[in-house]
């Protein structure tokens, strides 16, 4: 009998996902959607809501469902009824239409927002050119522009910069979009001090939390996937950034998904691992569905990565906060009425 030789045995890659955290809800998604859904209890539908609340289709449709009705402009909001601004911002033209047509309204401006409306506010007071970087179009931008319009310069990226012009170059600031990629705003910034050698600084980051701690947990994901999928809707900025920040960090591919049903199969042929995250604006349901689809496609492996743990929230609109304080304090005064 001759000597036996050992067939090698090749088995398969194992596969994984490595999911990211922190992912999805911010503090200010999670503060709007919410305010959506108390004003709807506590006033009954409708109730408008300017804009997408958060831009997710599936948030959106399910506010739709329970009686929130989505406008373009509060103009379109009947006389006297209760309008909804979303977490982007407006601009101060926006709360006087709003008035104009007697709405009673709940701002769900994200608060990190609104800090870059105000230091908007105090340059263009201290008469600054203010060089807001961020896209053209984004609603977050157009309603920190309306703060100052006469100040402010939009700056979309770093090619935009040989376009801009100031009064004075000794007395310009840099303000930014809050959900833009950390890395790219800082390119943007540093061909901007190119021009502007006395460019100011914002007194702290435009860029929020929730959109630095989500693109630092896909960098990391990133640098060991094949594929990264991010689940968060097309007109969802810092969605799409956690696709480009994934790609500019080692992902040999990566795609943005509104939910399962978008995942293309062939897109994980050579596939061993997949990384996995979400937009600030996408609740965890839709991660959920992912990690099924991928479930009864054989994909068992999971591992969180989460360089970053997060703790922030912000308390509802005061405009809430006042009627759910006065409505609590008329209960109690009924239920002692009811007592004696
Ligand atoms: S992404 Fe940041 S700025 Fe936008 S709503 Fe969330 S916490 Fe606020």
């Amino acid at each position: 009998m001759g000597a036996m030789t050992a067939t090698p045995v090749s088995r398969p890659a194992e596969r994984r996902i490595l999911l990211a955290a922190p992912r999805g809800y911010c503090a200010g998604v999670d503060r709007a959607v919410i305010a959506v859904e108390q004003a709807l209890e506590q006033y009954g539908a409708p109730v408008y809501v300017r804009h997408e609340i958060v831009h997710n289709k599936y948030v959106v449709r399910s506010l739709e469902q329970k009686g929130a009705i989505f406008v373009d402009e509060a103009t379109d909001v009947p006389p006297g009824e209760i309008v909804i601004f979303s977490a982007h911002g407006v601009a101060p033209t926006v709360h006087e239409e709003a008035e104009r047509g007697a709405l009673a309204t709940i701002d769900a401006t994200c608060p990190l927002v609104t800090k870059v409306h105000k230091e908007a506010i105090r340059f263009a007071k201290d008469d600054y050119d203010i060089l807001l970087i961020g896209h053209e179009g984004h609603e977050e931008v157009i309603g920190t522009s309306g703060e100052a319009p006469d100040h402010i310069t939009l700056v979309d990226g770093p090619e935009d910069v040989p376009n801009v012009e100031v009064r004075d170059p000794d007395k310009v600031v840099w303000l930014s979009q809050t959900t833009l990629s950390v890395d790219e705003t800082m390119e943007t910034v540093e061909a901007l001090q190119g021009r502007y050698p006395n460019l100011l600084s914002p007194p702290s980051d435009d860029i929020c939390y929730a959109t630095q701690n989500r693109q630092t947990a896909i960098k990391m994901v990133a640098a060991e996937s094949d594929l990264v999928l991010v689940v968060g809707s097309k007109n969802s900025s810092n969605s799409v950034r956690l696709v480009e920040t994934a790609l500019n960090h080692g992902a040999s591919a990566g795609h943005l998904v509104d939910n399962a049903s978008e995942i293309d199969e062939a897109w994980l042929d050579g596939v061993t691992t997949i990384g996995l995250s979400s937009g600030a604006s996408v609740p965890e349901v839709l991660i959920d569905g992912v990690l099924e689809w991928l479930r009864e496609r054989g994909w068992e492996g999971l591992e969180v990565v989460q360089p970053v743990k997060e703790h922030m929230t912000f308390s509802l609109p005061k405009e809430l906060r006042r009627d759910l304080r006065a409505e609590a304090a008329e209960k109690r005064k009924q239920h002692a009425e009811d007592a004696g």
